[in-house]
């Protein structure tokens, strides 16, 4: 359990997406500089190596985050400053440095769910032109947000530096009218976004205004983030907490940790642990070492349940209330989309799924319909194979039992992937339970 103290404003979790090279890991890591967060002497280090290998200027910012995946990749605890900063109205967590493709994993397995995005798409010529091709990576990711029920976005047009002429206003009407068009096919309402022109290079409009586009007149990035919505707390769903542990404490009893992710669990409640059915009361719960009352939606906890063995309890059951249970499912239909696959997905295939805490082998037993990856529409009843960058509904049995839920219930229990071999090869959301 992290000792962060918690933070007094909102706290939301951001992702930063975008076809490679359009700038996120530099535009991110000079916001992050700009918030202060990165010191003066950090980023004259990183200067001096970018000149050492002639990789230019630009690389500087780009390196702030370079340094935390490599440090990510050792294994060594990442500097906690690095990851969070804070606007006037909140507190935000950057969930993975851009440009992984993870954030998919991390986002269905409950690591952390993303309440906003920030789509980096370049300006410059050639570049937009490719991001939203049928192969873009900017019209991929723009799909995975919305299957993934991310509905805030702020598009941040990168490169206005590099435009011709630079801080052209023309070609910034221009790529905004074409990722316009893209985000509207993809379903979202696009007179809710913001679209800011910036340069993460120069840092133009990502925290103050720049005087080098005098005919903007609209909000700078971190002003844009400041108009998402605070997410409501899910304290009036059922009571679900995933397992992600447990202990058994000599003269305490069976002690699960997880975090609450719906509904609200207080001392005295009757819970039950599917998929083990084992039923029992809860006689303390604790978060940072400090007993509470009650724990509620966001809570990390550990909690003494009275009746029930350390054996009932296991990494990836989910808890609930009694009259209120976690649904335990035999065979779903999902709404995916396939992210990777060497060749091509059939029926029949096995792989590994991850839901919240579970992870557990799984079937692909039918595929159900083909959809329009831009548009949701179906466009082939029954194909035999779906390859990389297909969207599909497929119905889908786990081997073992699993507690899971209907997205449109519970999001917050309705997601899954499917991995193989390490790499994510679908993603998606439970449409509907069938056995
Ligand atoms: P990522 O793959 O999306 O994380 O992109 P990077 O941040 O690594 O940037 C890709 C390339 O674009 C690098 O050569 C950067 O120096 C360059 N770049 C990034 N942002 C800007 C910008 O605002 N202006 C200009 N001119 N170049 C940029």
């Amino acid at each position: 359990m992290s000792e962060r103290q918690k933070p007094s404003k909102p706290h939301l979790n951001l992702v930063v997406v975008g076809h490679v090279d359009h700038g996120k890991s530099t535009l991110t890591g000079h916001l992050l500089y700009r918030l202060g967060k990165v010191d003066q002497r950090t980023i004259e280090e990183y200067a001096k190596m970018s000149e050492k290998l002639g990789v230019g200027d630009t690389f500087k910012f780009a390196w702030v985050l370079d340094r935390l995946k490599e440090e990510r990749e050792r294994g060594i605890t990442i500097d906690l400053a690095f990851q969070d900063f804070e606007t006037k109205r909140y507190y935000w967590t950057l969930i993975d440095a851009p440009g992984h493709r993870d954030f998919v994993k991390n986002m269905i397995t409950g690591a952390s769910q993303a309440d906003g995005a920030i789509l980096v798409i370049s300006a410059r010529s050639g570049e937009t032109e490719s991001a939203l091709s049928d192969e873009g990576q900017a019209r991929e990711h723009a799909f995975l947000l919305k299957t993934l029920g991310v509905n805030q976005l702020v598009v941040a047009i990168n490169k206005m530096d590099a435009t011709t002429p630079p801080y052209d206003q023309k070609r910034y009407e221009e790529v905004k009218n074409e990722v316009s068009k893209l985000l509207k096919l993809v379903g979202y309402k696009v007179e809710k976004i913001n679209f800011v022109p910036v340069s993460g290079w120069k840092g133009d409009n990502l925290v103050e205004p720049s005087p080098n586009m005098p005919w903007y007149k609209g909000k700078t990035l971190v002003e844009a983030l400041d108009e998402f919505e605070e997410p409501p707390k899910p304290t009036d769903k059922p009571l679900r907490i995933p397992v992600q542990d447990v202990y058994s404490i000599t003269g305490v009893g069976t002690v699960p940790v997880g975090r609450v992710e719906t509904g609200t669990l207080k001392v005295g409640d009757t819970i039950v642990v599917m998929p083990s059915g084992a039923v029992g009361e809860v006689k303390s719960i604790e978060t940072h070492h400090t007993p509470i009352q009650e724990a509620l939606p966001g809570d990390n906890i550990g909690f003494n349940i009275r009746g029930v063995s350390k054996e009932d309890v296991k990494r990836g059951y989910v808890i609930g209330h009694l009259d209120n249970p976690p649904t335990v499912v035999k065979e779903f239909l999902a709404r995916v989309i396939v992210v990777f696959h060497p060749t091509a997905m059939a029926a029949g295939y096995t792989p590994v799924l991850h839901a919240h805490t579970a992870q557990i082998p799984a079937q692909v037993v039918e595929l159900v319909q083909k959809l329009d990856p831009r548009t949701g529409q179906v466009t082939e009843e029954n194909p035999k194979s779906l390859k990389t960058g297909d969207a599909a509904v497929i119905k889908v049995r786990p081997l073992k039992p699993l507690s899971i839920e209907e997205y449109k219930s519970i999001p917050q229990l309705g997601r899954f992937a499917l991995r193989d071999s390490g790499r994510t090869i679908a993603a998606g959301v439970v449409e509907k339970i069938t056995e």
